[in-house]
């Protein structure tokens, strides 16, 4: 093979980079609203994701929702959905593109094309603390996508039927009222909830580690238009060594639902689906 190097490699690497999205012209955070909302907010509904399965649970829009660490460090997979039109969903990619590789309060959690809008905004982190460690490893990753029963095929030649890409397509399933295969479709890359990750410095490699999260922690979102949200608690557990078995204590997560009053929402809307034209140079 020929070397290309030139001349000028250690230069190349040598330039700073740039961001690649100018987060300051995204829609403005109005924390003020969120902690309205927050004082005004009441209980409304609760369920419990049992280890290795995933539950479902619906937000309306100015709604709060909750997801909280009960028992011992858990990790969770959610994915997200328009209420009304499950091809509207949760949009990890980009949300790593417009926010950062790991979100927390104030960050929010963009829909698919041609919607792309914030579907969900963070409003309280516990984990907040945790901040970036030595490894450039930190909480709530948009980076991973979830256990699958694929790839866990493909490197160990077995089936195992409790990953998270299953416990999500089962509680679809279930609440959608159609088949697996039906459900499987709109089963799509997860906001990793309490997971603790990043990639190694030297190789690039995606690592997890011990999440930090105990019983009591939560992240909260404010629920900008209707939403479906389906939660998975990993087979992994705190993810400190394996997934996609039943190797690692496994504990449950619960979501819980709040209701906030009109009035503290001060005439807030949900945001607009994109205005883009979709003529797409024709
Ligand atoms: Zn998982």
């Amino acid at each position: 093979m020929t070397d290309r190097t030139p001349e000028e490699a250690d230069a190349c690497r040598a330039v700073k980079p740039v961001v690649c999205y100018r987060s300051d012209r995204l829609p403005a955070v109005d924390l003020s609203l969120y902690e309205s909302a927050r004082e005004s907010m009441t209980l409304v509904s609760e369920v419990t994701v049992a280890p290795r399965d995933a539950s479902t649970f619906e937000a309306r829009a100015g709604q709060l929702f909750r997801i909280v660490c009960v028992e011992g460090h858990q990790v969770g997979d959610l994915n997200l959905w328009n209420l009304h039109d499950l091809a509207e969903r949760f949009y990890s990619g980009k949300t790593r593109q417009l926010q950062a590789s790991h979100v927390t309060a104030g960050d929010r959690l963009w829909s698919s094309m041609p919607g792309l809008r914030p579907l969900a905004t963070i409003t309280h982190d516990t984990l907040g603390w945790y901040g970036i460690d030595e490894y450039g490893g930190s909480v709530h990753d948009v980076i991973g996508t979830r256990c699958d029963p694929y790839t866990n095929h493909q490197l160990n030649g077995v089936d195992y039927h409790y990953c998270c890409h299953s416990n999500l397509t089962r509680a679809l399933a279930d609440h959608k009222g159609c088949d697996l295969q039906q459900a499987e479709q709109h089963v799509h890359d997860v906001l990793n909830v309490f997971m603790c990750t990043g990639f190694t410095l030297d190789t690039h490699q995606y690592f997890m580690k011990a999440t930090p999260a105990r019983a009591g922690d939560y992240i909260e979102f404010f629920a900008e238009i209707d939403l479906l949200g389906a939660l998975s608690a990993c087979p992994g557990g705190n993810c400190a060594s394996s997934h996609s078995d039943d190797d690692t204590p496994c504990y449950p997560l619960h979501v819980q639902v709040f209701e906030t009053k009109p009035d503290a929402l001060h005439g807030w809307q949900p945001p607009e689906r994109s205005r883009y034209s979709r003529t797409h140079g024709r």
